[in-house]
């Protein structure tokens, strides 16, 4: 069980979609990012214009993607999805380009993996609503340029310093979403319950949302899981020792830590003195991605204090070794 898989079963998938706020006013959290957003919709649907080319950033699972669909859905235009890795010919792109229509957004989820000749492509569609297509192959192989319906680009991102500096250049408008604070979070649990017609208590939604490392996404499928121990093991009300039961049956500490955060301290500090030690290192040593841990484990590890990030590497701090019982400077041959 990872319940920070993309891939997610089907019907969660469908959960997925029932549970996505629709609108601004359904997003919980990100107070400034909503305002001003909210700002800027309003004035380019007033001027009749298209929204600027909107860049999104911050860990999997804040609210990206809804983000984007909520954009589109209070401007009243239609969204086109697609992903950095999946677009790989211009062709792709220039199809989905073509067949946006005026005002329309399209959404480019991880768009830091873009290829760097669909990028180029990008530039002048962004700034001009212009694009270079090929037609024909061999001696009479020519381009022509096609006008596009003017639209906006929202791209989502998880690592913004890879992004390169002439695209980035082309967003307007560009925001970056924060981990949520545990209130927000039960708010937003205590919503996804009600949506699931699952009882839930006001202290068990609080207890969850402790425990979802400030991820909206995380809350929602522990939310789902528990409810699953709701339904099983208990009355079907989720309640605090019903709670505490799950998260302790799926591995997840008191503060929201799960198997694989707790495998990263402990082999940093069994195997390496406590650090500090390089990323692909540590990645070998626990047997995951070095991406992955830099993208979804470090950046939660390090903004609770539980690791930081020095010139030579990662080290485990005072907080990290309290956390798990240990004394700082203690360290086993492992
Ligand atoms: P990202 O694109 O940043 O990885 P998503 O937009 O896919 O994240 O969000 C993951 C899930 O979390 C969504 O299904 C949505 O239901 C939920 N979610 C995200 N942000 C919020 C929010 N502010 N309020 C309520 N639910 C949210």
């Amino acid at each position: 069980f990872d319940y920070r898989e993309e891939e997610e079963q089907p019907q969660d998938v469908d959960l997925d979609q029932v549970l996505r706020p629709k609108s601004f006013n359904d997003f919980a959290g990100q107070k400034k990012v909503l305002e001003n957003l909210s700002v800027f919709v309003e004035a380019a649907k007033q001027r009749n214009e298209p929204l600027d080319h909107v860049l999104l950033h911050g860990p999997p699972g804040l609210g990206k993607t809804t983000l984007a669909n909520i954009i589109a859905n209070e401007l009243g235009v239609g969204i086109k999805i697609t992903s950095g890795p999946v677009l790989d010919k211009p062709g792709d792109l220039a199809g989905l380009l073509t067949n946006l229509e005026e005002g329309d957004v399209l959404f480019i989820d991880e768009i830091h993996r873009l290829s760097p000749v669909i990028e180029e492509y990008l530039y002048s569609a962004m700034e001009d609503f212009m694009i270079d297509i090929m037609i024909d192959t061999g001696p009479s192989a020519r381009t022509v340029q096609i006008a596009l319906n003017p639209f906006t680009l929202v791209g989502a991102t998880t690592r913004s310093g890879l992004l390169t500096a002439p695209l980035r250049a082309r967003f307007g408008i560009n925001s970056r979403l924060e981990y949520y604070n545990t209130k927000v979070l039960s708010k937003i649990v205590s919503r996804a319950s009600s949506i699931l017609v699952v009882p839930i208590d006001e202290d068990a939604a609080y207890e969850i949302a402790g425990r979802s490392r400030g991820t909206p996404r995380i809350a929602n499928a522990l939310l789902r899981r528990v409810r699953d121990f709701a339904q099983i093991k208990g009355n079907g009300t989720i309640d605090m020792p019903i709670v505490k039961f799950s998260l302790e049956a799926l591995n997840v500490d008191e503060n929201g830590l799960d198997e694989m955060d707790n495998k990263i301290l402990t082999t940093i500090i069994d195997k390496f003195a406590g650090g500090p030690v390089g990323l692909t290192t540590i990645a070998t040593a626990v047997g995951e991605n070095a991406g992955t841990i830099e993208e979804v484990y470090e950046p939660f590890l390090i903004q609770e204090g539980y690791i930081m990030r020095t010139p030579r590497g990662r080290k485990v701090t005072e907080l990290g070794y309290r956390h798990l019982g240990r004394q700082l400077g203690s360290f086993q041959a492992g």
